[in-house]
């Protein structure tokens, strides 16, 4: 795969100028074409006229060939495959806890999930579509009920930030992110728009179908389930109070709480 940059074209440019550019650019064939997909795609308004600035990713007959006759223009496109971290060595008795089911809590047990570990997100608040029914209530009645808002239950904060994909890191894990939230239904464009936005309608059932992942995966929710207290012995977890009730076992408990969850946070304070 060859990754061809700065292709600039009218902000008005049909779909099929793009490929256009870029048999002219690297002076090859229709035929020699194998596939194109647009890796980045920004605007460039310095002047009057208005621009869009591709970045390509390239897939052709005679890679090397065209390398060589485009060695300023072309360049090898990285390895955008998502990297999973190594595993320990030992078996984990129980399977890891995440506490809080944000955009955070959301990656960690997707991650996990994929990784085999069927993790169970233990989450204070709602499913979304209760959830959202609240949030509405609250809007209209100013009800506000603790564990079911804007930033308490399924989803997060997240849920309902209007999902402007803006982060200020360079990672190539932002990627994976972006895959995700376009197979759970979120528009196409945002792999390669220049500050994407999704939309708190499209992030609901994005969120939905994030969950179902998780769980055809092996991953459990359990919601309206508040963290209470965090088990620690002899410097190690042991699991985490459900509800002030119900003990969990693991060694493995990944907090993902966001920064409105000052109960826990102080409950933590006492604890570490
Ligand atoms: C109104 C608003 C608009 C925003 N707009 C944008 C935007 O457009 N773009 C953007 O990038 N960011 C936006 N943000 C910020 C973004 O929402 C947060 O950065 C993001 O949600 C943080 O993710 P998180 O998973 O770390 O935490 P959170 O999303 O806060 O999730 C933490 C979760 O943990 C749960 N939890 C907390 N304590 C416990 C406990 N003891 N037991 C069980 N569960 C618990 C909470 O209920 C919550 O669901 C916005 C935030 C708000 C509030």
């Amino acid at each position: 795969m060859l990754r061809l940059s700065q292709i600039k074209l009218s902000i008005n440019h049909k779909e099929d100028e793009i490929k256009k550019a870029i048999l002219k650019t690297l002076n090859i064939d229709n035929k020699d074409l194998i596939s194109y997909k647009i890796y980045k795609q920004s605007i460039d308004a310095r002047r009057k006229k208005l621009y869009f600035v591709y970045t390509l990713d390239i897939e052709v007959k005679n890679e090397e060939k065209v390398l060589k006759k485009n060695n300023k223009k072309v360049t090898l496109a990285p390895d955008l495959k998502y990297k999973y971290v190594n595993t320990g060595e030992k078996k984990l008795k129980n399977p890891p806890i995440i506490v809080g089911s944000g955009p955070a809590g959301l990656f960690a047990g997707l991650i996990l999930a994929e990784m085999g570990y069927n993790p169970i997100i233990f989450e204070r608040g709602k499913n979304v579509e209760e959830r959202t029914k609240d949030v509405e209530r609250f809007w209209k009645e100013k009800k506000l009920l603790a564990n079911s808002n804007v930033q308490f239950g399924e989803g997060g904060a997240g849920t309902f930030s209007d999902g402007k994909l803006t982060t200020q890191i360079k990672n190539i894990r932002c990627r994976k992110v972006l895959e995700e939230f376009i197979e759970a239904g979120a528009p196409k464009e945002i792999i390669y728009k220049n500050k994407p936005h999704v939309g708190t309608d499209i992030l609901k059932k994005v969120v939905v179908n994030i969950r179902k992942k998780i769980i055809s995966l092996g991953g459990k929710f359990c919601f309206e389930s508040q963290v209470t207290d965090l088990i620690i012995e002899d410097n190690k977890v042991k699991g985490v109070i459900i509800n002030n009730t119900d003990f969990i076992e693991s060694e493995v408990v990944v907090l993902a709480l966001g920064h409105s969850a000052r109960d826990t946070f102080e409950m933590l304070y006492k604890k570490i």
